[in-house]
């Protein structure tokens, strides 16, 4: 290296959905060491790049991020440094980037600012991450003057389980007092939500992941919180119609029915609800039961929702795949519904292979010879 050129790091975001923290961290870091930086999130031919330094950040563990790592591997090799849940959820920031004011600028994102005031979780959910990752939880040395740039108004937690901190009340009158919009990315926990709590939360500026709508996110990932829900109902119904979101997980270890009491509990109460695939974690695969169709499916497959339809065909698009993989065979109403408003012509890939459809349920259906 010349001693008068600037070095240069490439910063490979290999599936991250929102501006990455710790690319940013590393970007403000190496910009203060006299480095340049450079953001690299395409990988379709994806060639070799001349640079000093190279740091790849995974967030999933998931097929598509396996691929892109091997591939980022082949160019760089042992010269390629890889961080995130995706690859190790052992592996942390050196002290010195992680208490480093993240760089939007690696990603000209202006929306909004992003951090953490907690990190961790006391309860052990299988399907989760955090208890694994993060621990227990815990209150950082961080505040919003650490993540926050001074004329930021939008800030995107995310806080693993906010609510549960014992010193949360002071955070949200923090917000209140900073009139921050916050966008609860993680969810919050019903469980933890008390009238006091409630009376924070109806003072604060409550986003979605846009910042244009008002929204409040909570959980519901087994059928035993609907109980959790119900006893908080009042409190829940001040914040307005059309204001609480429910994410839902699926696809882990519940049945079909058992989803379904869910579904009908978030249609009933009229909350928007975003139904939320597992993703698999390292070493804990979906544990669906060997029954999983353990109901009519015609009466799942014909609800409708207060809103979010396209995240509802994700789900029946879903259900379609475990359909055929239990049973051989598509069932045509599912088909049909799935592709009835959004693309129609699909339907077609299905329809003219007669020899894979059935209109009957519950039939296991020999192996062709
Ligand atoms: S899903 Fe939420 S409550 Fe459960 S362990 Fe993860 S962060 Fe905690």
């Amino acid at each position: 290296m010349s001693p008068t050129r600037q070095p240069l790091a490439i910063l490979f975001d290999v599936d991250s959905k929102i501006p990455n923290l710790a690319l940013m961290k590393w970007s403000a870091w190496l910009k203060h060491q006299g480095w340049q930086t450079k953001l690299e999130k395409k990988f379709t031919d994806l060639t070799y790049q001349k640079a000093d330094r190279y740091l790849a950040s995974a967030v999933f563990y998931a097929a598509k991020t396996h691929r892109r790592l091997e591939l980022l591997q082949q160019l760089y090799g042992t010269n390629l440094e890889i961080g995130g849940s995706g690859f190790d959820l052992k592996k942390r920031l050196p002290d010195e980037v992680e208490t480093c004011f993240p760089d939007y600028g690696l990603y000209g994102h202006s929306l909004y600012a992003t951090g953490f005031l907690t990190r961790g979780c006391s309860k052990r959910c299988a399907f989760c991450i955090v208890p694994q990752k993060e621990g227990k939880l815990k209150r950082l040395s961080s505040s919003f003057d650490d993540f926050v740039p001074m004329e930021q108004k939008n800030v995107m937690l995310l806080d693993d389980n906010l609510l549960s901190f014992s010193g949360v009340e002071d955070l949200l009158r923090e917000i209140i007092d900073r009139r921050l919009a916050i966008n609860f990315s993680q969810t919050l926990d019903i469980a933890w939500l008390t009238e006091d709590k409630n009376n924070l939360l109806l003072q604060i500026d409550s986003r979605n992941s846009k910042f244009t709508k008002r929204r409040m996110y909570f959980s519901l990932n087994y059928p035993n919180q609907i109980r959790l829900f119900e006893e908080r109902a009042g409190l829940l119904k001040a914040f307005g119609p059309a204001c609480i979101s429910v994410v839902a997980i699926y696809g882990f270890d519940t049945s079909l029915s058992q989803d379904y009491e869910r579904w009908m509990y978030l249609r009933r109460k009229k909350y928007i609800p975003f139904f939320q695939e597992y993703w698999p974690i390292l070493g804990v695969q979906s544990r669906l039961p060997e029954m999983f169709f353990d109901m009519d499916l015609d009466r799942i497959i014909r609800l409708t929702f207060y809103s979010n339809g396209i995240n509802w065909e994700k789900y029946l698009r879903w259900l379609n795949r475990k359909y055929f993989e239990q049973f051989g065979r598509y069932y045509r109403p599912l088909i049909e519904i799935i592709y009835r408003y959004n693309n129609k012509q699909s339907v077609w890939k299905y329809l003219k292979r007669p020899d894979l459809l059935t209109d009957h349920q519950y039939h296991k259906y020999p192996e062709k010879s």
